[in-house]
């Protein structure tokens, strides 16, 4: 579903994204590991469309978006949740997932996204009225992720669900993420510097190291020491 072949971005001489190649089939959940700096977020920055790339090509349902306005991608289905999530403080849980539902303009087929999101995520039906100011992080992760599925989207790229949450909440978000795959065919890309959770859901991993893939491999063949040495500088 997802092709990104030799893709580079930079911002002035650093290289974030150093030639990356790496391939997503529909409907499965797909690891980005690395340490502090690796390249994570821009390359997901790069693939929903905030930043051009240098070179390198990224196709979506074999549509080239390298360069593609990031509204457009938003709007072909693939959504990108950023770090942090991305949630508008000053305003409810409702009209934060309202937002995300904007898009459509069938009026039953946003209540159904509704009431999907509200299933998964049952502590947000109960916040609805709340401003999302008063949330959790916790929360406020399961709203960004909300606010995303809210426009249906085919594919997610998440960059770091698990920052700062205590890891009852991360394996709350990690069996949402399976779920998600299982029930609905939900293609996901999730990057992650918590390995252990990500691998936990993941088929596939890509490791980076100074924007350049390292370990390209089946997430239950990825060990612990590998991961080690990548993380120190070792590999
Ligand atoms: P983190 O987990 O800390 O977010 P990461 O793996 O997502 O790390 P990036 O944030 O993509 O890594 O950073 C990759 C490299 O690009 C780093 O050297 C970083 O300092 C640099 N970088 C990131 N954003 C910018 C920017 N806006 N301007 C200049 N350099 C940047």
């Amino acid at each position: 579903m997802l092709e990104l072949s030799a893709v580079v971005a930079a911002y002035g001489a650093v290289r974030a994204v150093d030639g990356v190649s790496m391939a997503v089939p529909a409907g499965t959940l797909t690891a980005v590991l690395g340490a502090n700096g690796a390249g994570k977020t821009s390359l997901l920055r790069t693939i929903s469309g905030l930043v051009t790339p240098r070179s390198g090509s990224i196709r979506f349902d074999d549509t080239d978006i390298a360069g593609v306005a990031p509204d457009r991608i938003a709007r072909m289905g693939l959504v990108h949740v950023p770090e942090h999530g991305g949630v508008i403080t000053e305003l409810t849980v409702r009209e934060n997932l309202r937002l995300g539902g904007l898009w459509r303009r069938d009026k039953a087929d946003r209540a159904a996204a509704l009431g999907e999101v509200l299933d998964l995520f049952p502590p947000l039906a109960v916040r609805l009225a709340a401003q999302a100011s008063t949330l959790s992080g916790g929360e406020r992760q399961m709203l960004a992720i909300g606010r995303a599925l809210m426009s249906r989207p085919r594919m997610l790229l998440l960059d770091e669900p698990s920052l700062g949450l205590a890891p009852l909440v991360t394996a709350q978000i990690m069996r949402v993420l399976r779920r998600l795959r299982e029930d609905r065919g939900l293609t996901v890309l999730l990057v992650e510097q918590n390995a252990r959770s990500a691998l936990s859901v993941a088929e596939h991993a890509y490791v980076l190291a100074l924007g350049r893939v390292v370990v390209d491999a089946p997430a239950h063949s990825i060990t612990a020491e590998a991961l080690h040495d990548v993380y120190l500088g070792a590999t």
